[in-house]
């Protein structure tokens, strides 16, 4: 056995505990979770069902710990975890899932799925069987503090464009601030819009903010590629940050991954309970709202629905707050067929967006999302993730759809009473 592989499946094993042995001896085999799959309703591949990801992980709980399975690892019956299952399995593991957590939402008997694959990622990648893309943006981000390899002067840069643009000043290193506001490179690089929309809102309202120079990355691949080591480094800079600066709050963007990475993972990651609270804009956007501190004027024409990015409405619970703004700003909205916590995924989390091997399976799957949009014919889609943002403006492309693709936070700085 290769080091490397010596090295996965040590990780493998330390990732079967009482929770995992009890998810695999509870599967009663329904299907269920592959309906709720696009990887699988999309491709009809029965390999990519929500439950087959998780065989590698399955085979060392199986051989290892359970009486059935040593016995035939005794007779020489087991099928080992080697190079050629952990290459098999890259693909489906990486490129056929977005962590999505779509599965664990249907399964009868309340198995976590997405979690299983979470940790099945760790072997993966401790056997050195993770996509090129991902183990780059997650070198990036640990060396250099961001995925994309943004650095401070590339924020400063769009600060100081923001506050020529608005002769407003974007707070930077305010200590005692109320509120930390984290960004995705995404939004630095792509979307500089975004800081100057809640530059206006919070300026509006009153918002005592800042943006930390030391700690402005949002996004989190540790969590992507299923490191939890380098992930709970990530999530400590943000910690060490904030507690510098001594806010109340930390903010995560219009980003899905960095809101569950550092709001209901952040946590455990560091192994105690932060001295702030975390938010994600959306959430503070609606209680400025309930404040009358943010006020509106005017409405979209257009009929606009609604993309949940996953990690913020499935996995992170932010579900009335986006639809409590839109209804600030647009009289024709309508929801999508299965919208809310039940949403179809863009086909681009989880770290399939950096992983250029599947972009055709991504593109492929997108076609869930089409289906969607033709039910509705929206004329517009609002969200709050810019990684959903670009993926879902690819895949309309790719699909000859011309919908346009807005950000919430900054169609409600449009709206922003005078
Ligand atoms: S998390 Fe989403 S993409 Fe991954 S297996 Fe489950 S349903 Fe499929
Ligand atoms: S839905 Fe649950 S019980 Fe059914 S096959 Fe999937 S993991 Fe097993």
């Amino acid at each position: 056995m290769s080091a490397s592989l010596e090295k996965g499946v040590n990780a493998l094993r330390e990732q079967v505990d009482s929770t995992v042995a009890a998810f695999f001896s509870s599967c009663v085999h329904c299907g269920m979770c592959a309906e709720a799959c696009l990887f699988y309703t999309e491709t009809g591949d029965a390999e990519r069902t929500p439950i087959n990801k998780t065989e590698p992980l399955r085979r060392i709980w199986k051989y290892e710990y359970t009486l059935f399975g040593r016995i035939l690892k005794l007779l020489g019956l087991a099928k080992p975890v080697d190079e050629e299952l952990l290459t098999e399995w890259e693909t489906l593991v990486y490129d056929s899932c977005t962590m999505c957590g779509r599965c664990s939402m249907v399964c009868p008997v309340g198995i976590d799925i997405t979690g299983v694959i979470r940790k099945t990622r760790e072997g993966m990648a401790a056997a050195g069987h993770a996509p090129k893309g991902l183990i780059g943006a997650t070198q990036r981000a640990i060396t250099i503090g961001s995925p994309m390899g943004v650095k401070l002067p590339a924020l400063q840069a769009q600060i100081r464009h923001v506050e020529e643009d608005l002769g407003l000043k974007v707070p930077v290193d305010v200590e005692g601030a109320d509120y930390m506001l984290l960004l995705s490179s995404m939004e630095i690089m792509n979307f500089p819009e975004f800081i100057d929309a809640l530059t206006r809102i919070f300026d509006k309202a009153g918002v005592s903010w800042t943006i930390s120079s030391q700690a402005f990355e949002a996004t989190n691949s540790g969590i992507q590629i299923g490191v939890s080591d380098l992930a709970a480094e990530l999530v400590q800079r943000i910690v060490d940050a904030a507690e510098k600066l001594k806010v109340k709050t930390v903010i995560s963007p219009e980003c899905g991954h960095a809101y569950f990475a550092i709001r209901w993972d952040g946590p455990n990651l560091v192994g105690k309970p932060f001295g702030f609270k975390v938010r994600h804009i959306l959430e503070v956007l609606d209680e400025l709202r309930r404040d009358g501190r943010l006020k509106t004027s005017g409405f979209e024409e257009q009929k606009i629905t609604y993309h949940d990015p996953c990690q913020i409405t499935r996995r992170g619970g932010v579900v009335d707050e986006p639809r409590n703004l839109i209804g600030m700003i647009a009289k024709n909205f309508v929801e999508m067929p299965e919208h809310g916590k039940m949403n179809w995924c863009c086909g681009a989390g989880g770290g399939v967006s950096a992983n250029e091997r599947a972009d055709e399976i991504r593109l492929q799957v997108f076609q869930r999302k089409k289906s969607q949009l033709d039910e509705i014919h929206a004329e517009a889609i609002v969200s709050a993730c810019s990684n959903c943002r670009i993926y879902l403006e690819d895949g309309l492309e790719a699909h000859n759809m011309e919908i346009p693709v807005l950000s919430l936070t900054e169609t409600l700085a449009e709206h922003l009473e005078d």
